[in-house]
This record gives structure tokens, C-alpha cells and sequence, in this order.
């Protein structure tokens, strides 16, 4: 079969993968000059390996991503640390991942960390999230872990996430992210387009062709063959038996010939990369900001995770934030970005200097992040579209999880197999 992929992020790749392994012919099409969407990476001069642009590890159950990493040859890459992840309490950074650091948090009563523990426990043990989809967040998190752990620790991270939305996120949700999380993380040497680069080999050897540079503008049935064409902004007219959309549901949207529902609010992410002289945190690789009064939400030193000498022996700090539409910090250059910054920055690192600053980057996740609102799963875009032979496969459709390349890789095997089966 003919098979036309459009987009090159870890859900088309792992599609074409799968999907050129079993012998099909595969275009894929994607947007951007580099694969991987939003894992791809970056690369300055003196850097040996490239970066992504953003925040990226995996957890070490992240089972579909170790066994894709084992077929293509590349478990041996793997990197297995335990970096430091801290909450912000009154401008300082507590470390905040296991049960003794959770003892020795000022700011909870010792009521409140038996039952913030007991919260915690509850999430990891239990394997059914479905009754917690009917739901808030703030009901199960105020329920079991108490008002003060709510208004310290989750009040303010939910909020920085999610904003306007934050008390319409389902427990379930909330529950992915307690469930999944391991205390160890991992990572690729070479960084995750090593992975990108590999599949990329992998699937033109195996006789698929990958187009990059390259936006589809349309995708619509030709009724008398019962195939598709799609349309790309290079002039290109191509006819495919079956079409996977990876794109983000409301770009699907505008791309297919059809009123198709996009009933899931998203917040898009942005992130500013600094590459710094001198660290921005010492030890923390994660940190939580629970405090609103700063702009962002987390900073993530990576080079506190990954040796520096990858990256010139500069430090590499990522500052995360979540934003919605028309938002004035989504349309402002890296250095407004950093400008509007620096005051918080400082006041998390008083010694921190513009001076130390080598390098600036800002980078969008368009859509990437789903509200999951109660009873998502009923609202969650399904594999298969309104028109036969067209599926969708995004970030979407990846519940009860919040997003992951490891749930992408899943989610684009599951796709290959749906397409494979619809011959
Ligand atoms: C801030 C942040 C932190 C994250 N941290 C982690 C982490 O620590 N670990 C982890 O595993 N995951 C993490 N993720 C999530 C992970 O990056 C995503 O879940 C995964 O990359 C999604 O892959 P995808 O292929 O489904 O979507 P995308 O990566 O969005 O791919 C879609 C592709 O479609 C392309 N496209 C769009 N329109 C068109 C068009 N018209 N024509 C052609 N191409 C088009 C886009 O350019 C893009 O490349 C993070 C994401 C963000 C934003």
C-alpha cells in the first residue's frame, strides 16, 4: 500500500518505521528542515551533541521507547541517572523526590506529609485511573493530601500549567503523572536525534521517502480510485491508499475536507534555552516554581543531569512556561523573553549575571499541551477519522497520559497496525 505520513515527529517516525518494516511504500512529509518535532534538537558550534529544545528524558518504565531503542540497536546508548528534582518554597529550592526529603520539607505540617505521602502512594499503587476521569484534580489532591499541601505544592503548579483550566483537570491526569514518574531518569548519548537520525536511516533504507521542508496544505479523496491526494507548498501533488495525520489535531483539521471537531482546549509551551558560563542552579536538574509570582514554571538545568563538556563545558538551563492563544509572550524574540525573565531569575540565583549568558533560544510547542478536562477519554480524538482510510495519531489520543515520546513511539505502532490490518 501507498502511505502517506505527514508529520516527522516521534508518532510519524515511528509509523514509518513500523510501517516500511512490513513493506509498505511510505512518504512522509514534515514540515520543519530537522525530524522529530517537538523532540527535535539544536546545535551550537561548540557543542558535540545536539540539544532539544526542550526539556527531555525518559522514565525508566517508559517500556515502549526502551524496546524500540533495543530493535534499532541502540540500547547501549543509554544514559541512567538520578538528578536532583527540588520545589520552590519562599525563593529556595527544596528537594522534594522521595519519602525522607518529604520529612524534612519546612513547609508542611507533619499531618500534611503523612497525607501528601499518602497521596502519593495512593497514585503509584493504584492501576485504575478510569472512575478518577469523573474527577477534579483539586477534589482527590484536597480530599487525601489536604488543603495546605494543595495551596503549597499543587495549587500553584496546576495553575502555572494549566492557568484559566487548572480546576477542570480530571484526577486522572493528575494520576498519569504521579503513576509513571521513576525517581531515575534516562537519556540517549548523543541526545534524543540520535534516536531521530537512526529511524530516519532505518526507515529510507528499508525504501521509504522522507520529505522534509515540506507542509502539506491539503489532503482530499479522489472518489473514482478510492485513493488520496495531498498537496504540499512545494507544488507537489501526491496520491497515497491511506493517509496518517501526526499533526496537531486543528492543524488535521484545516488539512482534511471536513468540519472536524476539535472540542480539546491546549496550551502551547514555551521554552527559553540559556547556555550560561556559570550554573543557573547548582545541584537541582528539576525545579518546580510554586511560586505565581515568578513568570514560569520549571527550570531544568540539563547539564545538572548531562556532562557539560557535550555542550562546550557551558551550562544548559531550560525555563518552561505554558501559555495560552494570543498570549503577548508568544509572539516576543528570545531576548524579550530573557528580558522579561532576568528579575525572577535573579531572585532564584542572586548571583545570577546577563554577563554569563553565551547563548539564548526560544522555541514553541504549538499545542502541546492538552487540557485533560473530566471524562476526556470521551472527547480524546479516536485513530480513525470521520473518513475512511484517514487517521489521526497525535498527542491527543495518548490518555490517560499527559505526552511522551515513549507514548508517540506506542501510539505509532498502534497506528501502523490499524493501517496495516485496513488493507
Ligand atoms: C516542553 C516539553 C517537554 C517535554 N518533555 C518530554 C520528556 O521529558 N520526555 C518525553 O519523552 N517527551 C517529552 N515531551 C513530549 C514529546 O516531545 C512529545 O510527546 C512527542 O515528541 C510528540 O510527538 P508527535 O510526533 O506525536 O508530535 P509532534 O512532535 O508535534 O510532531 C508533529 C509533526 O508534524 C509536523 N507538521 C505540522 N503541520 C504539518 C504540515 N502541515 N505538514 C507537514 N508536517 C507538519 C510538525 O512540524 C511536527 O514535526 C515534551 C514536550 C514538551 C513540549
Amino acid at each position: 500500500m501507498r502511505i502517506a505520513i505527514i508529520g516527522g515527529g516521534m508518532t510519524g517516525l515511528s509509523a514509518a518505521y513500523e510501517l516500511t518494516g512490513k513493506g509498505h511504500s511510505v512518504m512522509l512529509f514534515e514540515k520543519n528542515a530537522v525530524l522529530g518535532g517537538l523532540a527535535a534538537g539544536f546545535k551550537e558550534a561548540n557543542w558535540s551533541w545536539p540539544l532539544e529544545q526542550s526539556y527531555h528524558h525518559w522514565f525508566t518504565n517508559d517500556r515502549a521507547m526502551l524496546t524500540l531503542l533495543r530493535d534499532i540497536g541502540l540500547s547501549e546508548k543509554i544514559i541512567l541517572k538520578r538528578p536532583v528534582t527540588a520545589t520552590l518554597w519562599h525563593d529556595l529550592p527544596y528537594q522534594l523526590d522521595s519519602g525522607r526529603h518529604l520529612l524534612l520539607f519546612p513547609a508542611l505540617s507533619p499531618v500534611d506529609k503523612v497525607r501528601t505521602a499518602l497521596l502519593l502512594g495512593l497514585l503509584k499503587l493504584n492501576p485504575f485511573w478510569q472512575p478518577l476521569e469523573s474527577l477534579s484534580a483539586q477534589s482527590l489532591i484536597r480530599i487525601v493530601g489536604g488543603n495546605e499541601a494543595w495551596r503549597v505544592i499543587w495549587e500553584p503548579l496546576l495553575q502555572g500549567k494549566f492557568g484559566g483550566y487548572s480546576n477542570l483537570v480530571a484526577a486522572s491526569w493528575f494520576w498519569a503523572r504521579i503513576h509513571k514518574r521513576t525517581s531515575r531518569l534516562m537519556y540517549l548519548s548523543g541526545g534524543f536525534q540520535t534516536l531521530i537520525n537512526t529511524l530516519e536511516r532505518r526507515i529510507q533504507s528499508s525504501g521509504g521517502v522522507i520529505s522534509a521542508n515540506c507542509v502539506v496544505t491539503k489532503v482530499f479523496p479522489e472518489k473514482r480510485s478510492g485513493s488520496f491526494i495531498l498537496t504540499t507548498n512545494r507544488n507537489g501533488r501526491h496520491t497515497a491508499d491511506r493517509i496518517l495525520l501526526t499533526v496537531p489535531t486543528a492543524i488535521a483539521a484545516r488539512l482534511l475536507p471536513l468540519s472536524y471537531p476539535t472540542p480539546i482546549p491546549h496550551l502551547h509551551a514555551v521554552t527559553l534555552v540559556l547556555e550560561t558560563k556559570q550554573p543557573i542552579m547548582r545541584r537541582t536538574y528539576w525545579l518546580n516554581i510554586t511560586d505565581r509570582s515568578y513568570p514560569f514554571l520549571a527550570v531544568v538545568a540539563h547539564t545538572n543531569f548531562i556532562d557539560k563538556r557535550h555542550y562546550g563545558n557551558h551550562h544548559i538551563t531550560y525555563v518552561g512556561n505554558y501559555l495560552p492563544q494570543d498570549h503577548p509572550l508568544l509572539s516576543v524574540s528570545a531576548q524579550q523573553l530573557f528580558r522579561a525573565y532576568v528579575p525572577s531569575l535573579k531572585r532564584l540565583t542572586p548571583r545570577f549575571s546577563e554577563t554569563s549568558v553565551v547563548s539564548m533560544h526560544r522555541f514553541i510547542g504549538y499545542a502541546a499541551q492538552p487540557v485533560h478536562e473530566l471524562h476526556y477519554s470521551r472527547r480524546a480524538p479516536t485513530l480513525a477519522t470521520p473518513i475512511p482510510g484517514i487517521f489521526l495519531a497525535n498527542l491527543d489520543s495518548i490518555y490517560p497520559w499527559d505526552r511522551g515520546t515513549n507514548y508517540a513511539v506506542e501510539l505509532g505502532k498502534n497506528a501502523a497496525r490499524a493501517i496495516d490490518a485496513a488493507r
